[in-house]
């Protein structure tokens, strides 16, 4: 029989619970050239040359906005080098050689808190395009180009959820950089002038919930919603809908009905570039997965390897493929290899026995992955349509609203990729 439900419980995996432990930078850091959002780049320096802490090193086009980069220490830049980006292709990344001594540029100034909160939103917008700042919840969208909306956003709905099964990150930062927290969406309060901010929070965190509730004391517009656990309640629709009433039709901007959802990440990263004048430095890294002797979370440098972090946990010794998923288990993609870099946007990887992936079997059509889907689609009959290449019926069925949440896959009882289909379903529509 199958469930109506569209909100599925999850098994809870108690990763959360590991302690943190902080890795020292690395003696070779590394920054992508491209990245998913930005395939062109051109650098402003040369191998063998000396580089500052964070100093601006070139610029990224992603067609209607820039990105600029930065270096990941101080030291020497070595050169391009091949590593894994997120997505799992084999991309450049510049190289760079610490000298261990953190040194800025002689002009660096620290902001002091006063100086922070007398910015005005235009500058602190400016902040957040100088440091090249992005929804670090998975979206990677530029944080400058969702600030800078006309709307006025009486609504801030800020992400603490960790939309995504078992991953533990938004709670290890909540725990530990409350007090960043708490400045950033001041900040984002000045900038946005909303009425209402609520930080959500998964329900049965029942002691950062109170700590929190107790910190938003004399905090005007700010409070506390504890939210369910299920999948997918990050989803940022879903999220505004539970926590403000608002419905947000489909395919318009939030900002239209004066609400913006941001992740908890995303708020402290724009405090830490106001203040310390830096693009995102850091990140917790969740290194999981039953293909692993341990787990871990990490606090680490972007910039840093990874594998040697993988390999501190240990892939099991029992003869089994393991499989590497960078992202959740359910939106998350497979890499081809763990040579991999830490990135603003990466905060987990998943190690996996390869077993656990099942054969595909034909559909059965038990509509099991249209009573999943959150927005309302069709999953199995766009698949059909992409099969068949039927583009009228692609575009009668909409597939440009699937957010990508893994659902039907995830759902599906003959262990279809439902969700690749749909996503292939998203591009072809695109183009029509
Ligand atoms: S991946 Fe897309 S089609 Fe599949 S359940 Fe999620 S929103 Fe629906
Ligand atoms: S694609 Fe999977 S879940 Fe959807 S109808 Fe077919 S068998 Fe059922």
């Amino acid at each position: 029989m199958i469930s109506k439900t569209t909100r599925i419980a999850i098994d809870p995996v108690h990763y959360e619970e590991n302690p943190v432990e902080t890795v020292p930078a690395p003696e070779f850091m590394f920054v992508p050239g491209e990245n998913t959002r930005c395939r062109a780049y051109e650098l402003s320096i040369k191998e063998g040359e000396h580089v500052y802490l964070y100093q601006k090193i070139g610029v990224r086009n992603g067609g209607y906005f820039k990105q600029n980069m930065f270096a990941p220490c101080s030291g020497t830049y070595l050169g391009l080098e091949k590593h894994t980006y997120r997505n799992g292709k084999s991309i450049d990344f510049l190289k760079f050689q610490n000298d261990f001594k953190d040194e800025r540029d002689p002009s660096y100034h620290e902001r002091s808190d006063e100086e922070i909160f007398a910015l005005s939103p235009e500058e602190i917008i400016a902040i957040s395009e100088e440091y090249s700042l992005v929804g670090l919840g998975g979206s990677s969208f530029p944080t400058s180009v969702k600030l800078k909306g006309t709307d006025h956003v009486t609504h801030l709905v800020v992400n603490g959820i960790e939309c995504e099964p078992t991953l533990p990150v938004d709670k290890l930062l909540m725990e530990n950089d409350a007090e960043e927290l708490i400045k950033g969406l001041r900040l984002l309060k000045r900038c946005l002038g909303s009425e209402h901010i609520y930080l959500c929070i998964k329900k049965k965190y029942a002691g950062l919930v109170a700590k929190y509730q107790e910190l938003f004391l004399g905090e005007e517009g700010m409070e506390v919603r504890p939210c369910r656990d299920y999948y997918p309640q990050g989803w940022e629709i879903g999220l505004i809908k539970d926590v403000t009433g608002i419905k947000v039709p489909s395919g318009a901007l939030p900002r239209k009905q004066g609400v913006l959802d941001i992740n908890v990440a995303t708020v402290v990263s724009l405090y830490q570039a106001a203040k310390y004048s830096r693009p995102v430095a850091e990140r917790y890294l969740a290194i999981i997965g039953d293909g692993l002797e341990k787990t871990a979370n990490y606090r680490v440098k972007v910039g840093t390897p990874i594998r040697p972090l993988i390999e501190k946990c240990g892939y099991k010794d029992d003869g089994e493929v393991k499989t590497l998923i960078v992202g959740g288990p359910m939106m998350g993609g497979t890499v081809p290899s763990d040579d991999l870099i830490s990135t603003p946007c990466l905060s987990s990887v998943l190690v996996y026995e390869q077993g656990k992936a099942e054969r595909e079997h034909p559909c059965i059509h038990c509509a099991s992955c249209v009573y999943s889907c959150p927005t309302g689609l069709v999953p199995a009959e766009i698949m059909n349509a992409y099969k068949a290449m039927d583009k009228e019926k692609i575009k009668a069925l909409h597939p440009e609203r699937c957010v990508e949440c893994g659902l039907c896959s995830y759902s599906c009882t003959s262990h279809i990729r439902v969700t690749d289909y749909v996503r292939k379903a998203k591009r072809v529509a695109k183009l029509l």
